[in-house]
């Protein structure tokens, strides 16, 4: 089912390393427009270093550096960070590509690139591992007593296992997967039903509620799927 996440989260830092000083130059003053806090570097001995010690959110990483080469660097920064890593690349073999995935590299910009494309890459990179740190943190959890298990599809309550339809647990893991920030009930309903038509804020509402009734330790007053007035939902998962 394909999820499209909500607004877009910007990072608090990111690290650029490329070795060319022009670039490496208009590379940060572009991600500075998103970000208070952009760290750059000109060999892998220096993103290395910032890498493990000011854990930025994100890496744009330059293929050609003085001390280090392609997959090379994706691997060696793979043994310290798991964060994202979009590759600037000047080739555009399908073959360095996969190998380069395979490495651990997240994505691709093919050099040169407008701002407009950087930023959309760096974004959607930031709204996929948000999904995937929530997924993974939130996919087996508890909270107020109530456990919830995304995986092998299973909510108890007060030692009751309560059954889900389908469409509640698309509803409960859509909101689990946006890793707690609010959803609004056309982005819910885009998610869900993946219909265009329809009168979707009486749907969302009913079928939120029939998902309270069954998840929550108190439908009259929500703590897990929280009401955000004016916005939407949000899933109250453990800090
Ligand atoms: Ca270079």
């Amino acid at each position: 089912m394909p999820f499209q996440l909500g607004d877009s989260v910007d990072p608090e830092r990111i690290l650029v390393v490329e070795d060319d000083d022009a670039l490496r130059g208009a590379l940060a003053h572009t991600l500075g427009t998103i970000c208070q806090d952009v760290r750059t570097a000109s060999t892998l001995a220096e993103a290395f270093r910032e890498a493990a010690q000011a854990h930025p959110d994100i890496i744009i990483l330059d293929l050609g550096l003085p001390d280090g080469d392609g997959t090379d660097l994706v691997n060696r920064l793979r043994m310290v960070t798991d964060v994202p890593v979009i590759v600037l690349s000047g080739r555009d073999s399908e073959d360095d590509k996969v190998a380069l995935l395979d490495a651990g590299a997240d994505d691709f910009i093919t050099k040169p690139c407008g701002a407009a494309e950087l930023l959309a890459r760096v974004r959607g990179q930031l709204r996929r591992s948000a999904a995937s740190h929530a997924a993974r943190s939130w996919a087996r959890t508890n909270i107020n007593g109530v456990e919830i298990d995304l995986v092998s599809q299973r909510v108890v309550r007060n030692g009751e296992q309560q059954r889900l339809t389908p469409t509640e647990w698309a509803l409960l893991r859509a909101l689990i997967l946006q890793g707690g920030r609010p959803v609004s009930p056309k982005q819910l309903w885009d998610m869900v039903w993946a219909r265009e038509f329809g009168d979707y804020s009486t749907h969302v509402r009913v079928h939120i509620t029939h998902l309270r009734r069954k998840i929550e330790p108190n439908p009259q007053v929500p703590s897990i799927i929280i009401t955000e007035p004016g916005v939407g939902y949000r899933f109250n998962g453990p800090q």
